[in-house]
């Protein structure tokens, strides 16, 4: 693991040098070890997810934005795409540094309430002015309820947050606010957008955004499949069900399969095709 020199800088967008990307070491899942930082605008830029809580990154992030500031690019505003740890750790203290506010989602606000203070509130559909043509606020909930992407009209570059990721996956936790079923709509939601490039949280940008959409679109469907297929009438726990549904994971892994496993159940439940009996799961 790498620990950040203070002069790090951030790399720009090919095709869009308004988009700048500044990884930062966070505490998030492996094999991904950084969360990207978009900072994004011309003159007025927004600071999309600082999200490291370790000082030494923050202190590379603060270094890097003096430096824009230095050439006359001001971080205006700081945004968050959701509430999870590994995207907002760096929030309060970036805005304490930079005196500025931190706009999200109602429900990410809502999710961070004691730890983040989040200063204005974004819906979908809502163009924040930063860039050439503005970032355009989605909502697109699944991995977590207030999650949002921001579409740069100019590029058509989405800033993904965590719908896709280029290291690592994508967990969906139905006890924080994860929704199979919603994820799978907000994909298809994503798609829409016709991308020139995904910007995830997580790796480097996506060039190829709608065979990515649709590669974990699919990768989800096959999983309910194998999912389905491990269900029988008798109910089984979750723990029984595991390797049937998750031949592909190590055992090691079983404990985070197990949270996207029930993921999976609960949309087939309400998909009508799997039922609950206590603690264990059979075909309804
Ligand atoms: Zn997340």
């Amino acid at each position: 693991m790498t620990q950040g020199s203070i002069a790090r800088a951030p790399t720009l967008l090919d095709g869009a040098p308004w988009i700048r990307i500044f990884p930062v070491r966070t505490p998030t899942l492996p094999p991904a070890t950084h969360t990207n930082v978009y900072l994004i605008g011309d003159k007025r830029l927004c600071a999309i997810d600082p999200a490291s809580p370790y000082e030494d990154e923050q202190a590379a992030l603060d270094h890097a934005i003096a430096e824009l500031a230095r050439a006359g690019e001001r971080v205006a505003e700081i945004v968050l795409t959701h509430h999870h740890v590994d995207h907002v750790s760096g929030a309060a203290h970036l805005a304490e540094r930079l005196g500025v506010g931190i706009a999200a989602h109602a429900e990410t606000a809502a999710r961070l309430r004691g730890r983040v203070a989040v200063t204005r509130l974004i819906e979908g559909g809502e163009l924040l002015d930063f860039g050439p043509g503005g970032l355009r606020a989605l909502h697109t909930p699944g991995h977590a309820p207030g999650h949002l992407c921001f579409v740069d009209e100019r590029s058509r570059a989405v800033v993904a947050g965590d719908m896709v990721a280029s290291v690592g996956t994508i967990i969906v936790e139905p006890d924080d606010g994860g929704d199979m079923a919603v994820y799978l709509a907000s994909l298809a939601r994503l798609r829409q957008e016709e991308a020139s490039a995904l910007l995830p949280a997580h790796g480097p940008p996506i060039a190829d955004a709608r065979a990515r959409i649709d590669f974990y679109i699919a990768h989800r469907l096959e999983r309910e499949a194998r999912v389905l297929a491990a269900l029988s009438v008798e109910p089984r726990a979750i723990s029984a069900l595991l390797p049937a549904a998750y031949p592909d994971v190590a055992p090691a892994i079983y404990p985070l399969a197990a949270r996207s496993l029930l993921a999976h159940l609960l949309k087939l439940e309400r998909d009508g095709r799997a039922r609950r009996d206590g603690d264990a799961w059979a075909l309804a």
